[in-house]
Formats: structure tokens, sequence, C-alpha cells
């Protein structure tokens, strides 16, 4: 292409593709899973598909710009003002908000690597610089390190709890020491997208840590425990001028009319979905002790999805569960991460990660 033509930003070229789940390969005789995405198996609640439905007959219309009810009904959920909510098309956009709003090129993103995939792509689009501190040999942030690394030009950290893909929590304690030292003016997001399928008492309140210090702000989804993964809504509680901020620098009318109902009937039928969550966190203890008993160490998730940190047997792992068509999520020569969905998806990851190690030990 002639330089003459409109050039897309040079950043675009530098981008990591954010790879989504694949589907999976069909092998004959047997059901295909894809546990790549960490997608809640669950079809919608009646109650929830209801109010889609009926917001449905009214797609002529613009969805409400300040998603008066949602935040309202937030509001009541969370016990914070309504003032405190900002919503999103999804909370990876709601992420893109807060960058927007915080950061001007050149200045820099801390999180914790390996992490969430599509961190490092919205830090980039923003123009502002990505600094990644290794996690721990036990696949957890290193908060301390973290810390350490806030220079003049930080304006916004990501703490990831529980983190993706490793499935390893901050605790409360941790996050508080952390708290402490990280200067006022830089705002600490942290991403709570798995908070629901979390058991751990050590666990940190993140709603508490808000009120207490004015530069936290909490990112959490309706993608995951809430099954909305399809409808793209997800939202900030941060203090009233950030909060402000973060609906200024949103899509226009982003959140859909179905998906703002839908979140609404989600959040009156919380009690149902609660039922599923906690099927879902013994689904994963019973793959986890499985995989334990087979003699697998891995790291305690408090999440939906289970980590192989395989290094670099993690290629060949994916393709043995491909070839039981089990799409599982690798990363690079790292590792790879299994969501946990239908039983029977666990049940034959269950197997391949048996013969796995009987072939090698
Ligand atoms: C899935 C996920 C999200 C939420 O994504 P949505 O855009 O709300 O679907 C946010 N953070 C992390 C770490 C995630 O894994």
């Amino acid at each position: 292409m002639g330089h003459d033509l409109p050039q897309p930003r040079a950043v675009l070229g530098g981008l990591p593709a954010y790879k989504p789940g694949k589907p999976p390969t069909p092998v004959a005789g047997l059901t295909a899973y894809k546990i790549s995405s960490n997608e809640n198996p669950y079809a919608p609640l009646p109650s929830v598909l209801d109010a889609v439905r009926c917001a449905a007959e009214r797609m002529n219309r613009y969805p409400d710009m300040g998603n008066t009810a949602l935040r309202e009904a937030l509001s009541t959920y969370l016990g914070v003002p309504a003032e405190w909510i900002a919503c999103g098309t999804g909370s990876v956009a709601v992420l893109g908000q807060i960058v927007d709003a915080m950061c001007d090129a050149g200045d820099e993103v801390i999180y914790a690597w390996r992490s969430f995939e599509a961190y490092p792509i919205v830090v980039a689009l923003a123009g502002a610089f990505s600094v990644q501190v290794p996690l721990t040999k036990e696949h957890r942030h290193d908060l301390p390190a973290m810390a350490a690394a806030v220079t003049d030009s930080t304006k916004v950290i990501l703490v990831c709890t529980p983190n993706n893909p490793t499935g390893t929590i901050v605790t409360d304690t941790e996050l508080r020491t952390f708290l402490g030292r990280v200067p006022p003016h830089v705002l600490v997001v942290i991403d709570e997208a798995y908070l629901e399928f979390g058991t751990d008492p050590a666990a940190p309140d993140a709603l508490a840590l808000l009120h207490e210090h004015p530069n936290v702000v909490v990112l959490r989804t309706f993608s995951k425990a809430y099954g909305l993964a399809g409808l793209r809504v997800g939202y900030a509680v941060a203090h009233p001028e950030i909060a402000e901020a973060l609906r200024m620098t949103a899509t226009p009318f982003g959140v859909n009319l179905l998906a703002q109902e839908a979140a609404v009937a989600s959040l009156a039928a919380r009690d149902e979905l609660e039922v599923r969550v906690k099927d879902l966190v013994a689904e994963r203890d019973r793959v986890e002790a499985g995989l334990a008993e087979q003699g697998w160490v891995l790291p305690p998730s408090q999440a939906n999805f289970v980590w192989f940190p395989l290094g670099e047997d993690t290629p060949a792992f994916a393709a043995a569960c491909e070839e039981q068509a089990l799409t599982v999520r690798p990363y690079a020569v790292d590792g790879v991460r299994a969501t946990i969905g239908e039983p029977e998806a666990s049940d034959r990851l269950l197997d391949i990660a048996a013969a796995w190690r009987a072939a090698r030990h």
C-alpha cells in the first residue's frame, strides 16, 4: 500500500491480537465443548429472557443514555449512591473509559503479567504505556513490586483479583498494605470480573476499600457469573468525580436497551443466579480435587477456570484437548486456562489430564 493512502496509527501495528476462544473442532462421536472463554454454561433464566423479549419491542428507540434504571438497581444492590456508578459495553469497555479518562499519551499503566490479555490492548490504544510486573512463582500478583514500579508518569494501576488466567487472588491485607504505599493521585482499579466465584475469606472487600480510598475504582461485569456475555454490560464503582469522568468517556448510548433490561432483571433474579454460581464453584472444587489426585500441582482457583502452568508443553496439551473436541485457551509457552462449564466437559478434561500425566510420569 502506498504511503500516500490513509494510514492507521502506527500503534495498531504493534498491538497484541485479542484471541477470542476458537469454536471447537468437530470430532466424530464426541460432543464438542468450548471451555476457552470463561463463559457461563447455563442458558438465560426465563425471567431475564422475558425482560429482553419485552425490551426488543422497543428497539426502534435509543436506550436510556444515563443507564438510570440499571444504576438505581446497582445502587440498591451495592449500597452506594447511583452517582458512584458508571456503565459500559462490558467491563473491558469500562476499562477503556478509565484509561481514556486518566491517561495522556506516554502516561504509564502498571499491571501484573500474565493477566487479562485485554489490558495491553486497551492501554496501547489510549496511547499510554504498559508497565508489566511479573507474577510471583505462585502465579500471584507481586503487589510490593507493583508499588515499587510507580513513577511520576504512573496514572493507573490494574489489580485483577481473581487473576485471569491464573485464578489467584490478592488478599485484603495485601491490598490494604499496597493502597497504603500507592500515592493518592494514582488510580487503582480492582478488576473483580470473577468475584462471585470466590470462596476464600481472605479475599478483599473492594467496596469497603473504595470507601476508605478515593483513588480506588471497582470494576465488575455481568458477563461471567450473571451469564450475559453476549449482551455486553459491565460497570465501575468509583467516587463521584471519577465516575462522572467515566460516564464522559463512554460511547453515547453504548449499553443497549436489551442489555440494560437484562442486567436489571438479573439483579432481581440474584438468588436463582447464585444457586448456579454455587454449582459451578462445586464443580470447580471437584475438578481441582480430581487433578490434585492425579498429581497436578495447580494454583488454587477462586474463579470459574483452572490454570495449568505447563510452560513449553502448553501447545501440546492444548492440541491433546482439541483432539478430544475440547477447546481450551493456551497462552504461548506459559500455560493453559480451562473454564469450568458443563460437567461432561470437566470429565473429559480430567481424562485428558490423567492420560497426559500417565504418559510423562
Ligand atoms: C471477562 C473479563 C472481564 C469482563 O469482560 P466483559 O467486557 O465485561 O465481557 C473483565 N476483566 C477480566 C479480567 C475478565 O476476564
